[in-house]
C-alpha cells in the first residue's frame, strides 16, 4: 500500500528535499516516458509501517501540464517554493487553483517554503508571508533546507499524518490508490543522475 504525495512548483529544490528524505537504498529512480520520477520511503507511524511513494514533476509544471491523473492520485500535495525567489511564491496560487480544479477535494496540501538556509540578505519571502498565505487556505506551512536538512523529515511526516488522520476520519474502507507508471524509460535516466549531482553539493 503505497500513500502517494505529489511535489509540485520548479527550480525551488524539490528534487533535493526528495532526495533527502528518500530511503535511496531502497528506491530505484527513474523518470518515466512522460517525466515524472518518484521515490519511496517507508516511514513508521504509530507502529505501523507506510510506504511513501512521492512524486516529483521534472520541468513540465512550468506549462502546467501535469495530467489530471497524477493528481486524483495525490492523497498529499507538497507546495514548494523558494523563499530566495518571490516569483516562486506568487506562483503557489495558481498552483491552489489548479489542484482545487483537478485534484480530489480532500487532498491534504502543506506550504513549504525550501532554502530556508540562505543567506537573509537573499530572502525575498518572509516567514511571515509563507504562514500567512498558509494560515489563508487552511494549510500547515514549514520553512525547509534541503542542503542543511532543516525541516525536511518534518514536512514528508506532517503530510503522512494528515493523511494519516484524514484516512481514519473518513472510515478507513476505501484502500488508497497508487497510480501506476506503465513504462520506465531508461533512456531519459540522465536527467535524474544529473539532478542528483547537483543537489546542493552532495
Ligand atoms: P526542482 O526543480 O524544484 O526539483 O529543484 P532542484 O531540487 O533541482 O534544485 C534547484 C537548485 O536549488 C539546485 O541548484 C539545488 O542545488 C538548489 N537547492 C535545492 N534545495 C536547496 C536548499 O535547501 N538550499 C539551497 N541553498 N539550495 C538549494
Ligand atoms: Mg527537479
Amino acid at each position: 500500500m503505497f500513500w502517494n504525495v505529489l511535489c509540485v512548483l520548479n527550480g525551488v529544490g524539490k528534487s533535493c528535499l526528495l532526495l533527502r528524505f528518500s530511503d535511496d537504498s531502497f528506491t530505484t529512480s527513474f523518470i518515466t516516458t512522460i517525466g515524472i520520477d518518484f521515490k519511496i520511503r517507508t516511514i513508521e507511524l504509530d507502529g505501523k509501517r507506510i510506504k511513501l511513494q512521492i512524486w516529483d514533476t521534472a520541468g513540465q509544471e512550468r506549462f502546467r501540464t501535469i495530467t489530471t491523473a497524477y493528481y486524483r492520485g495525490a492523497m498529499g500535495i507538497l507546495l514548494v517554493y523558494d523563499v530566495t525567489d518571490e516569483s516562486s511564491f506568487n506562483n503557489i496560487r495558481n498552483w491552489i487553483r489548479n489542484i482545487e480544479q483537478h485534484a480530489s477535494d480532500n487532498v491534504n496540501k502543506i506550504l513549504v517554503g525550501n532554502k530556508a538556509d540562505m543567506d537573509e540578505s537573499k530572502r525575498a519571502v518572509p516567514t511571515s508571508r509563507g504562514q500567512m498565505l498558509a494560515d489563508e487556505y487552511g494549510m500547515k506551512f514549514f520553512e525547509t533546507s534541503a542542503k542543511t536538512n532543516f525541516n525536511v523529515e518534518q514536512v514528508f511526516f506532517s503530510i503522512a499524518r494528515d493523511i494519516k488522520q484524514r484516512l481514519v476520519d473518513t472510515d478507513s474502507k476505501a484502500e488508497p490508490q497508487t497510480i501506476k507508471i506503465s513504462k520506465p524509460d531508461p533512456a531519459k535516466d540522465s536527467g535524474t543522475a544529473q539532478a542528483k549531482s547537483a543537489c546542493c553539493g552532495t
